[in-house]
């Protein structure tokens, strides 16, 4: 096979060095980046240096800075922290630190750098790059360099990209890690939550965050936590009182243990730190609570990083290779971010200042502007956590002549997810006055009137649980069910909005029940879907609820796959994936396992595509060292082709492959729907919750108040506007109604006509080297 390392000769001019570096802080989805760094750099022709031990390294120099080749990188998706080494670096925080940095970068004829790292790494770098030409003057003019040394390296590129569990960098949406060490707070959190109930204890758990409560709200959000203390919004002056208060009233509903969690960084209204130990002390001494505190430590930075990091580092690492490509001397140096689901490119000190000023609003008091600076979602979050989790906050309550009966059912296959957004709507329902009722088994259930108001302890610990507590079938109105007998019930009941939890099937019920509104003045209603399929194939919305539960699973599956496959050597497992009509799960899938390719029903699937990845197989191992030759995945959407079935493709690989490699299956089905539902999908359902529950509210507010003292009418609503599916579109939360949505549906697939993650697609073969290793078939 050709080489891939010799790709830059065929380019003109003399190929760019980039240097990759991780500093600071480790966090989980540096390797990702670093991987994608290296293998998208050398695609583009680019030679990449690994530079060992952050700073340490480039001040060092020597065998801290390595050439990096396509197999250096192997399995590196699935390893936590960086195998390339962090340190925090004195020294480069001298003149003369960077001066010998510089003759290093210069001597190895590095002329970009890649750095990973939080707002302390990124502003060295920075720091780096505007004193270049001083730095390249003084090695001059000692000698330490020559003048055409001098004249070839007359600028450094610099691009950052954010690794930093705590989320703590503004301009950018997520950083690289927080997501994991979400993972991991969760994880512990929910084992706790077993321990605490079965002794009736409380626990204070401290999370990570010195500025930044982003980990210990979101943790709170995603374990349904008591109370949450956090840095950006300090608790009320006798905050003291308020626990208990909560506490209490949460063991009066009926709950055995009471969760609190504490931002390292937690303070009160005078900037006076709150910690674990005297939160603990107050349960204690006013509640008599047997309490315990539980500080995380390290755990949280530890273990494989979340199917989200790995894609985040791997679509930002590519990002940061294409910056390096595109800059020029007169650009600021660029910070790659995240914003609204996209990648962005933005100025990176301007990050930075953004970032020193949420700690200095904090230390002015200034906790209005601190939340204001942090991404839009963050105190959106803080709200639905608030409005959620403590009940009896009469703020909340609307007059009486507003309240509405809400059911809520679930549709379609369970999806993790579907229990928290129940809860939550349940939640915010009560405390907005509504009555929440939970209709069993679906429709059916509907049909025969199996329903009960759900109380605030009801849904309590929900929000962790995976599968449908309601149940769930795939019966939709209209076409399996009776809607005539959907329209009595919902009469019969008093039904005067209705959440439906599910799939495409979801999204067809609401179609069905719009479309009878003429018919039956009960379904004139607000109507709305909340998605919740693994899928992701309902239209109206970028994520469903369960996607990232469910691929989390596959590439927990993937990841002990492919250990398997490397014991065995030489072994190409092809592993079908779920998804219906829609490649959403294997694509990204794909990108986090380090699938070698996919078969997704976009593209369907021929003989002469198989025939090539053959080839490319082949070409791969080839290219292995036979001692060391490794496992490979290939990922199958379960109906891109009913010929070319997951055993068909297998034999065919096992047939084609000769001696040089061997084929087996695997059919991971139901394992996908996930355990326990992830961090993601808990706060992404959450916020889906109370959102659809405020959808009702405003479409119902004008109508009721007109019958105000009156009987209120059964029809509430009716314009196509009023049925619409609640989703998340960028950062914020979108409601498209029917009418909208039927135009960009691809009714027969079941699934929207475009697709966002599509563009993705491609990288999943590059990255695996396809193009790069030639055919030797
Ligand atoms: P974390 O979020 O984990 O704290 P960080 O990147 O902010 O990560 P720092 O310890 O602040 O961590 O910085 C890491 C390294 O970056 C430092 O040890 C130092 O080598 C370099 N560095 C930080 N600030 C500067 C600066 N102003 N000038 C030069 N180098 C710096």
């Amino acid at each position: 096979p050709q080489q891939v390392d010799s790709l830059s000769q065929f380019m003109t001019g003399s190929p760019k060095r980039i240097g990759v570096l991780t500093s600071g802080g480790d966090a989980p989805g540096m390797n990702p980046a670093v991987r994608a760094v290296v293998r998208y750099g050398i695609s583009k022709g680019c030679e990449i240096y690994g530079i060992y031990e952050g700073y340490q390294g480039l001040v060092d120099g020597g065998n801290f800075i390595k050439k990096m080749d396509w197999k250096s990188v192997r399995g590196w998706l699935a390893v936590g922290g960086t195998s390339i080494g962090t340190a925090r670096c004195m020294p480069f925080k001298t003149r003369e630190g960077r001066l010998q940095a510089a003759c290093n970068l210069v001597k190895n004829g590095i002329d970009s750098l890649v750095v990973c790292g939080g707002d302390g790494s990124l502003t060295g770098a920075d720091v780096f790059r505007s004193e270049w030409s001083g730095l390249l003057d003084e090695l001059l003019a000692t000698d330490r360099i020559t003048q055409d040394e001098a004249t070839k390296y007359n600028y450094l590129t610099i691009v950052g990209l954010v690794g930093s569990i705590d989320n703590d960098m503004s301009s950018t949406d997520i950083t690289i890690g927080a997501v994991t060490c979400l993972h991991r707070i969760c994880e512990s959190v929910d084992s706790i939550g077993t321990t605490a109930s079965s002794h009736s204890r409380a626990f204070v758990v401290e999370v990570m965050g010195r500025h930044c409560g982003w980990l210990a709200l979101m943790a709170g959000i995603a374990t349904g936590a008591d109370f949450v203390f956090i840095p950006e919004r300090p608790p009320g002056d006798d905050w003291e009182t308020t626990i208990c208060n909560v506490a209490h009233r949460h063991r009066e509903l009926g709950k055995r243990k009471t969760v609190i969690i504490v931002a390292e960084g937690a303070i009160d209204s005078s900037l006076k730190p709150i910690k674990a130990e005297q939160i603990k002390d107050i349960l204690t001494d006013r509640l008599g609570l047997d309490t315990r505190v539980t500080t995380l430590g390290h755990t949280q930075r530890g273990g494989s990083p979340s199917a989200f990091d790995r894609i985040l580092a791997t679509v930002q690492g590519v990002a940061a290779v294409d910056a390096v490509l595109r800059s020029t001397p007169e650009m600021p140096s660029p910070m790659i971010g995240m914003s609204n689901n996209q990648v962005t490119c933005k100025p990176l000190m301007k990050a930075v200042k953004l970032t020193h000023e949420v700690a200095k609003a904090i230390g002015e008091k200034n906790f209005a502007r601190a939340m204001e600076l942090r991404d839009p979602q963050f105190a959106e979050e803080y709200n639905v956590y608030d409005s959620s989790t403590v009940l009896d906050d009469v703020s909340l309550e609307l007059p009486e002549h507003l309240r509405l009966r809400i059911g809520i059912l679930h549709v379609g296959a369970p999806a993790g997810g579907m229990n928290a957004a129940t809860r939550t709507a349940a939640r915010y329902a009560i405390n907005r006055g509504h009555t929440p009722i939970g209709i069993f088994n679906g429709f059916d259930g509907l049909i025969n009137g199996t329903m009960q108001d759900l109380s605030w302890s009801d849904v309590d610990g929900w929000t962790s649980r995976g599968g449908s507590e309601l149940g769930t079938n795939r019966h939709v109105p209209g076409q399996q069910l009776d809607m005539g007998m959907i329209a009595y019930q919902m009469q019969e009941f008093n039904l005067q909005g209705l959440v439906i939890i599910g799939g495409f099937e979801a999204y067809s019920c609401l179609v069905n029940l719009e479309k009878a509104r003429d018919r039956y003045p009960s379904l004139c209603i607000p109507l709305c879907v909340i998605p919740a399929t693994v899928s992701n194939n309902v239209p109206g919305t970028d994520y469903s609820l369960g996607t990232d539960t469910a691929l989390n699973a596959i590439v927990n599956s993937c990841d002990a796959i492919t250990q398997s496959a490397r014991s065995s050597r030489r072994r190409v497992f092809v592993v079908e994936v779920q998804g219906g009509r829609s490649g959403y799960l294997a694509v990204e899938a794909g990108l986090a396992s380090g699938a070698n390719t996919i078969y997704i029903p976009e593209e369907g699937l021929n003989l002469s595509r198989l025939q090539s990845d053959v080839h490319h197989l082949m070409a791969l191992y080839l290219d292995d060292d036979p001692d060391k030759s490794e496992g490979r995945i290939v990922l199958r959407n379960e109906t891109v082709s009913k010929t070319y079935t997951t055993d068909v493709i297998s034999s065919i690989f096992k047939e084609e492959g000769h001696a040089l490699f061997d084929s087996r299956t695997a059919i991971l089905g139901h394992i996908q729907q996930g355990n326990t539902p992830s961090p993601m999908d808990r706060i992404r359902a959450t916020r889906l919750g109370m959102s659809a529950i405020q959808f009702m509210e405003r479409e119902t507010r004008e109508v009721l108040s007109m019958h105000q003292n009156k009987t209120t009418p059964i029809e509430l609503c009716k314009t196509v506007d009023t049925a619409v599916v609640v989703g998340i579109s960028g950062t914020g939360v979108s409601y498209k109604s029917v009418d909208e949505l039927a135009a960009v549906t691809d009714t027969k697939n079941r699934k929207p006509k475009d697709a966002w993650w599509y563009d993705r697609r491609p990288l999943v073969d590059l990255l695996a080297g396809r193009g790069l290793f030639s055919a030797a078939a």
